[in-house]
């Protein structure tokens, strides 16, 4: 059971109050070179990006942004800290969202002026709270960046931006601590309305970000809470969008694409399955169809795994059979079975 948030709009998407859970990244490009981060904004996109935060870190970024902003329909979150001119600006430059820490902005008549201007412009702003960036008071009382000290500042921030009469706000409380993220989400969440941007920060590069992400994300979609997410790896951030995705399925949250359904293989495994089920998932990372494709190594679990499938193989000693909704089509050779399941998933219309 998902928990109740209240609604949120950035550009066309509505995220919180039961919206699907969204999926973000952000470009790694430097913004000023406007056709690289279009390219990287156009790939994330094609990978099933929905919402896209850019960089604004100085006067030159800010220009790009407008320019960016006219050429995409995916809705574009500036990313701003120390300089709350910049955030004034990238609002005139057309921002669907700011993200600010305010730990980081400023003084409070600009964090004001900055809430006001996005409240007249009707954009909301993520108070993205970072264990690298908290308040030197809290720090100093919490003797770190505690749980507690990243709760009450996502708290003290919320109740600002309320003063000011901002109340399109989203909030994330990061850290680069798996147990220490889960903790303060839980905190935070029975403690605020207000939609939760779920991510780990600095999580690492993608194996083991990967891992830390999914740990992270998976205790707390279990228990409802998050309602966009963003996995944060060292790497292109196309993958930090399939493993977004891979968490959203995972967690019964998202249903489109494939899934690719394999065995680790053993020694009763004759025909090496293991290029065959990377290849079948990275053919169709893109897919709009929704389906399940087992690829399995032997007779032991194979029938089983490839029944359950949509579509499925179970190879024998040198040739495999080949299964579609439960029943068997006809034996394939073993050379034949990569484009014997690239066919079956191009032709998959359900039925
Ligand atoms: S399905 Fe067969 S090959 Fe694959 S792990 Fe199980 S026993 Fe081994």
């Amino acid at each position: 059971m998902r928990k109740t948030t209240r609604q949120v709009k950035i550009g066309s998407i509505n995220i919180g109050n039961g919206a699907p859970v969204t999926i973000q990244s952000m470009t790694n490009t430097r913004t000023s070179d406007i056709d690289a981060t279009l390219e990287q904004i156009w790939a994330l996109q094609q990978a099933g990006c929905e919402l896209i935060r850019v960089a604004v870190p100085d006067q030159q970024a800010v220009k790009a942004f407008a320019a960016i902003k006219s050429k995409v329909n995916v809705p574009l979150i500036a990313d701003v800290h120390f300089n709350p001119q910049l955030a004034l600006k990238a609002l005139d430059a057309g921002a669907d969202k700011i993200r600010i820490n305010p730990g980081n902005i400023g003084k409070r008549t600009e964090l004001e002026a900055i809430a006001k201007k996005a409240v007249s412009f009707g954009i909301p702003i993520r108070i993205g709270v970072n264990s690298g960036s908290l308040e030197k008071e809290l720090l100093k009382r919490e003797g770190g960046p505690t749980v507690n000290a990243l709760v009450e500042s996502a708290v003290r921030n919320i109740r600002l931006m309320e003063d000011f009469g901002c109340e399109q706000l989203v909030v994330s409380i990061k850290s680069s601590d798996v147990l220490k993220t889960i903790s303060a989400y839980e905190a935070l969440s029975k403690k605020t309305h207000y939609p939760l941007h779920l991510g780990l920060t600095e999580a690492g590069p993608i194996k083991s970000g990967t891992i830390k992400s999914s740990v992270a994300m998976g205790v707390l979609l279990y228990q409802g809470i998050g309602d966009t997410l963003r996995v944060s790896l060292t790497g292109d951030p196309v993958e930090e969008v399939f493993v977004a995705q891979q968490i959203l399925k995972a967690m019964g949250l998202k249903s489109k694409g494939i899934t690719v359904i394999s065995c680790p293989t053993c020694g009763r495994c004759a025909i090496d399955i293991v290029p065959i089920a990377q290849k079948v998932e990275d053919h169709f990372r893109y897919t709009e169809k929704t389906l399940t494709v087992a690829v399995m190594g032997c007779e032991v679990n194979g029938p089983g795994e490839a029944r359950e499938a949509d579509i499925g193989i179970a190879c024998g000693k040198t040739s495999a059979v080949l299964f579609k909704k439960g029943e068997v089509l006809r034996k394939v050779r073993q050379e034949d079975i990569l484009t014997t399941l690239i066919h079956q998933v191009d032709t998959w219309d359900g039925s």
